[in-house]
């Protein structure tokens, strides 16, 4: 079991994510450079280190390293606006991991655009044990439905989990109110919602209960149910942003299947390409598909940023409203990836929001070229899997 520091912060989120990755092989290929630093001292930005305890191995990763003959400082850098409980745990087992394989006096500092702290990590160090511990020796944890479960590389399993239990807690919005009125009526299985379709809407409200009686249905059936036949939808342009900290650098356009990205390669190009995708857009007047509410947010935000004079939002259409409305599938989570690879999109690259960002940051320093071509192919997948979205609803009846 090789246990990562720096995924701590899965343990409060879902145990069973963090125990399941704990099970992984991955590759470690700076612990020999890292011993040789603390030992002689020296930096080291990229610095490894591992430590066996309860039968497991706890490995610091990501960190860089000061060390001289006495004392290792050890900085982590984040991208956060402040501390969370989490980071204290974890500075306590970098703490822990290097002050017992050095033996030396070790300082950990967090450091961030927002704040640099240094963390008197071992006032943690007993309650981070604990918490190891506990997971050591634990067998694998139950799934707990959670906001990161569409980017969980385990949800099928979960949902497997689930739908073998016939457990209807993890039906899609079906929240706790609803969920008690239901068992107050003695309904409490995925069966009996199936069973009960006319009493599931008296009690949730015709529209409420008609999509939890789908979803239901769906994972019981193991196969897409439609809720209400989908509006014909027409020809028009996908479109999906990827942003930065402080600003959009990249605007992707599907037209007519061929891929149009606008660039902004620094915050000061921001305005130029959001210019130049409006033209687009007045040149091709059609409806603006994306997925969720960010895009068309951002957009009139953009207008209103740089003082501009345009009228698109009658044109936005939200692919994820739609399909949630009309189709039910057997998902734990209807995230553009978790949905369209339910139909068969597969990504391209392993990115993902969040690696995106840093992607783009390490184009920023390094300005090499290969990097922000990934990116564009990831950008490029995600409006090429909203159309399969888009596809789906149009040509329902050869996917139910
Ligand atoms: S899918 Fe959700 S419940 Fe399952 S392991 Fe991932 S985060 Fe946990």
């Amino acid at each position: 079991m090789n246990i990562e520091i720096s995924n701590i912060r899965t343990v409060m989120v879902c145990p069973r994510k963090f125990w399941l990755e704990s099970r992984e092989k991955r590759n470690y290929n700076h612990e020999e450079i890292t011993r040789e630093v603390i030992r002689f001292g020296g930096s080291l930005k990229y610095a490894e280190l591992s430590s066996e305890i309860f039968g497991a191995t706890l490995w610091a990763t990501g960190i860089e390293i000061n060390a001289n003959k006495e004392e290792i400082i050890i900085i982590s850098w984040r991208k956060g606006k402040r501390l969370y409980k989490y980071h204290y745990y974890e500075a306590a087992l970098y703490g822990y991991v290097f002050s017992k394989e050095s033996g030396k006096k070790v300082r950990v500092i967090f450091k961030s655009n927002f704040y640099e702290q240094e963390i008197p990590w071992e006032n943690f160090v007993e309650s981070a044990l604990v918490i190891l511990r506990n997971l050591t020796e634990s067998d694998m944890p139950t799934p707990k439905i959670n906001s990161e479960c569409k980017f969980c590389g385990y949800s099928n399993e979960c949902l497997d989990y689930f739908v073998k239990s016939d457990n209807i807690e993890f039906i899609k919005g079906i929240g706790k109110v609803n969920l008690s009125k239901l068992k107050s009526a003695n309904i409490n299985t995925l069966t009996d919602i199936v069973k009960n379709k006319e009493k599931v809407q008296l009690i949730l409200g015709e529209q409420k209960g008609l999509k939890v009686w789908a979803q239901a249905k769906s994972f019981l059936d193991e196969k897409p149910v439609i809720i209400k036949k989908p509006p014909k939808l027409k020809e028009g342009i996908f479109f999906d942003i990827e942003s930065y900290v402080d600003f959009h650098y990249l605007f992707g356009i599907l037209y007519k299947n061929k891929y149009v990205p606008f660039i902004a390669r620094e915050k000061n190009s921001e305005k130029e390409a959001f210019i130049r995708l409006l033209f687009f857009l007045s040149e091709n007047d059609l409806p603006i598909y994306h997925y969720h509410s960010y895009e068309p947010n951002q957009f009139k935000k953009l207008i209103r940023k740089y003082g501009l004079n345009a009228r698109f939002e009658n044109r936005f259409l939200d692919i994820y409203s739609i399909f949630t409305n009309h189709i039910a599938v057997p998902v734990l989570s209807y995230s553009l990836k978790p949905l369209a690879r339910y139909f068969g999109f597969n990504w391209r690259t392993s990115l993902n929001g969040m690696k995106a960002v840093k992607k783009f940051e390490d184009f920023l320093l390094t300005g090499e070229e290969k990097l922000l071509e990934e990116i564009l192919v990831y950008n490029e997948d995600d409006v090429r899997a909203t159309k399969l979205l888009w596809d789906i609803l149009r040509n329902y009846m050869f996917y139910i």
